[in-house]
């Protein structure tokens, strides 16, 4: 079934059409990559976007097992992973569009499961862990206000898979309305089936309600890899999660790759990283990746994910031995959690200037 819409302006992308198809997995790897390769060279001769700003939201605690999974050595049991807000602006056969990617409404997100069980185990300390554990920087709507972006300026929302997210706010869910009034969810069909009918411990990491009563033609249903506009694409990336994409965005400084396959840029060089058990499960294994695991849904299709990543994403400018990935979610070092610090920080990136609609619509 296909309804990857022709009455948008997103375009349907075949370049890794088939690349998993092959029977043995190191021939999926090779074939993702070099797909990856000349994709990466077709989507650099195009225009770059109007505006990339990357800004962080929220630090939570999270399980180190899953974060560096097999190669977490002796750490701590928990890391700390920043969570940012992607603003893009882009231009598209139909005007300038808006994209928000990863808005995360954390204040109203501790129903997951996971977090929910977190609080219940500090119990009467539950105040004081939170304060620790959780560093509260800005909302997404604080961060829009900053920027001068009008909530309803939003023409997209997406998300490189729906763990931990509530997008009832931002659409409007049982008639109430929505803080993005033009908004729409662009989520891929098996992502969005997957949370609606969630398998025990599946379910540890989605919030619950978190996309209950929001109205279809609020959301985007996509089944294949498409090109939203100029220099914005959305490539599926199966493995951390059934329905997991990827986005990769074409800035001054090349294609930047998003996703949270890999929970920082050691994750993706694990042979350089100095995080205490990375580099040897590396050596000992062979392996080129190390996956952000906690659900574990699809694991060599995740290690094949983060290859495709890898080469769309090229080398990246700061330092050309690693890839040009920017995680959604970003392992950040914090002193409760020793040595989980990562060897590479990709931190907030902002290029170009942010174009504001409805500041040049009430000037006309
Ligand atoms: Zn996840």
């Amino acid at each position: 079934m296909s309804q990857t819409p022709d009455r948008h302006p997103i375009v349907r992308i075949t370049d890794f059409d088939g690349t998993r198809d092959a029977a043995r997995p190191l021939d999926r790897v090779e074939n993702v990559r070099a797909a990856g390769a000349a994709f990466r060279q077709r989507m650099l001769r195009g225009k770059p976007v109007r505006y990339y700003r990357s800004m962080e939201l929220v630090r939570v605690p999270y399980p180190a097992k899953f974060a560096y999974l097999n190669g977490f050595g002796t750490l701590p049991p928990f890391i700390h992973l920043c969570n940012r807000l992607f603003v893009v602006q882009f231009d598209s056969s139909e005007g300038l569009k808006t994209l928000l990617v990863s808005p995360s409404d954390w204040e109203h997100q501790r129903a997951t499961p996971f977090f929910k069980r977190l609080d219940e185990s500090m119990g009467a300390f539950a105040r004081l862990g939170e304060a620790l554990v959780f560093r509260k920087t800005a909302t997404v709507l604080e961060r829009l206000a900053e920027i001068g972006l009008a909530p309803e300026d939003v023409d997209y929302i997406t998300y490189d898979h729906l763990h931990t997210q509530n997008v009832t706010r931002w659409l409007g869910a049982h008639g109430t309305a929505p803080i993005f009034p033009n908004a729409k969810l662009l989520v891929m069909r098996a992502e969005w089936e997957s949370a609606l009918s969630l398998i025990p411990w599946q379910n540890q990491w989605y919030c619950p309600g978190g996309i209950d009563g929001v109205p279809m033609e609020r959301v985007i249903l996509l089944d294949h890899d498409v090109m939203l506009g100029e220099g914005v694409a959305l490539i599926r990336t199966k493995g951390h999660t059934e329905g997991n994409h990827s986005i990769v965005v074409h800035t001054p400084d090349g294609l930047k790759v998003t996703s949270e396959n890999g929970v920082s840029l050691d994750a993706y060089v694990p042979a350089l990283s100095k995080i205490p058990g990375v580099a040897e499960f590396a050596r000992v294994t062979g392996a080129e990746v190390i996956l952000n695991g906690n659900t574990l849904e699809y694991g060599i299709d995740q290690y094949i994910s983060m290859v495709q990543e890898k080469a769309i994403a090229g080398p990246n400018p700061r330092d050309e031995r690693l890839p040009n990935i920017a995680p959604s979610s970003e392992s950040a070092g914090y002193w409760l959690f020793p040595r989980t610090a990562p060897t590479f920080s990709v931190g907030d990136l902002c290029y170009g200037s942010l174009a504001k609609r409805s500041a040049l619509k009430a000037a006309a």
